[in-house]
């Protein structure tokens, strides 16, 4: 229970702040936006101001000049592209197509009001276009009304503004129209104005990010070796019980007083001991290794050896020890080869996968032994007809009190030290151990040491 809240826990405090970030983003984006929005507002005021002051115009003079024309002609029939019209309505459409064309042609407020935007530092990449909402030609009879519409406001895009509104009245016509920008650009705009804040919450969350991902891999990390520990603390345990109750048995099998009257049995009953305290001591040895390899840095003590005939007598003497307990092919192709190493722990390196060759086979063990060297290193490889290691657990053998769990832990005697011995022994070295296998099929261990 405890253990979930701890993962929980900084899961959730994750997840809010994550939420903070982006709310914090939304708000600056938003405030950004508004701010630009305005910014750009009262620049084009002020620019619209500025041209009435100075010029005393409003910059559509000549367009209304020229409308009022265009104005004059229609009423008189005068257009013949105008009076080829179907019906009132698309006559009306194309007085105000063409209206709006004129407008935008010879409008300066455009123009002067991109000036001094520009000359105030900012961008121009905006639209500037003119909206008519009424228009209507002055005609004998009256008014013909050609527009008349007020502005959906949800219709108009978040983007425009608004610059001035403006009501004329000329010869032939009444016109109402708005001067607008469309900030199109707007996204860029503020994005480049807020770059260093969004840069900074980015980096924050990665930063937060990182760190919570490495106190994740440590606890799941630490997790694992836990269970390693308690793996290994049950294996060692079930080790050092067999041999010390055989003792016991063997022990008290000798207090017996029948037992004297049979050498034979008293014989065969010390020998049990004495091979079953040698299995102890063997143990406590590994054991006490392990934890001075743990506590100190290795110190080799290196000696030219010829490597090849050192491997066979390591080969010869496991088989004598074992009473034959494999066929093991040697196939030495380091021949001359003198190498510089350790002998005790490089016959321990060796030892170690030999006896798991042996060890995990559920047929008879044939190992085949080869050594080859190339410009650089000496190969030494062990390749055995055993049950192999399945392929997600090739990556954790080497680790410390690793063994690849089959159900049945004490299947096979073991305290997962082995090829960890051999993984800091071959880098001791200056070498490594690498491992295929085929589950069912076999597996070879590879060491490479450096000439
Ligand atoms: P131990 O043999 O004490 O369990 P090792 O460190 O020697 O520890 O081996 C770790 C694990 O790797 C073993 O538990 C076993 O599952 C697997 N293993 C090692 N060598 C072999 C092999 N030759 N064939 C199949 N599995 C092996």
């Amino acid at each position: 229970m405890k253990r979930r809240l701890i993962i929980i826990l900084p899961l959730i405090a994750l997840l809010v702040f994550l939420s903070v970030q982006v709310f914090m983003i939304v708000s600056i984006w938003g405030q950004e936006k508004e701010n630009m929005l305005m910014r750009y507002q009262s620049l084009t005021r002020e620019a619209a101001a500025r041209l009435m002051a100075g010029k005393k115009v409003n910059g559509f003079e000549k367009a209304m000049d020229v409308t009022d024309k265009f104005a004059g002609l229609v009423i008189k029939g005068k257009l013949p592209e105008l009076s080829k019209a179907a019906d009132t309505a698309e006559l009306r459409k194309k007085v105000l197509t063409q209206t709006y064309s004129i407008l935008q042609k010879n409008e300066v407020l455009s123009s002067s009001t991109k000036e001094y935007i520009k000359k105030n530092g900012y961008s121009i990449n905006y639209k500037s276009f003119i909206w008519i909402s009424y228009l209507s030609l002055l005609t004998d009879g009256g008014q013909f009304i050609i527009t008349d519409t007020v502005p959906d406001k949800s219709e108009i895009a978040k983007t425009v503004i608004v610059v001035e509104s403006y009501r004329e009245e000329h010869n032939n016509f009444v016109i109402e129209y708005v001067s607008l920008i469309d900030m199109t650009e707007l996204g860029s705009l503020v994005f480049k104005k807020a770059f260093f804040s969004f840069l900074l919450i980015t980096l924050s969350v990665l930063i937060v990010f990182l760190v919570f991902w490495v106190t994740w891999r440590n606890l799941i990390e630490e997790r694992r070796l836990s269970g390693l520990k308690s793996d290994f603390i049950n294996n060692m345990t079930h080790e050092l019980k067999t041999p010390l109750s055989t003792i016991t048995v063997a022990g008290r099998t000798l207090e017996k007083a029948q037992i004297n009257s049979d050498p034979e049995k008293v014989l065969e009953t010390a020998k049990m001991i004495s091979k079953q305290s040698v299995n102890l001591n063997q143990l406590i040895n590994t054991i006490l290794e392990v934890s001075l390899l743990e506590r100190t840095e290795f110190e080799l003590d290196r000696q030219k050896v010829s490597v090849d005939e050192l491997t066979h007598q390591i080969v010869a003497s496991f088989l004598t020890s074992c009473d034959g307990c494999a066929v093991v092919k040697e196939d030495y192709k380091a021949t001359g080869t003198s190498l510089s190493v350790d002998i005790v722990y490089f016959t321990t390196m060796v030892n170690n996968l030999l006896t798991n060759a042996v060890k995990y086979c559920d047929k008879d063990p044939v190992v085949l032994v080869s050594t080859a060297t190339d410009n650089n290193y000496f190969h030494l490889t062990i390749t055995d007809n055993g049950i192999g290691i399945p392929h997600e657990h090739t990556d954790h053998i080497f680790d410390k009190f690793y063994r690849v769990p089959y159900g049945n832990i004490h299947k096979t005697k073991g305290l997962g030290l082995g090829l960890y011995y051999v993984k800091r022994i071959a880098t001791a070295h200056g070498g490594d151990v690498s491992v295929s296998s085929r589950p069912g099929r076999g597996s070879t261990f590879k060491i490479r040491l450096p000439l």
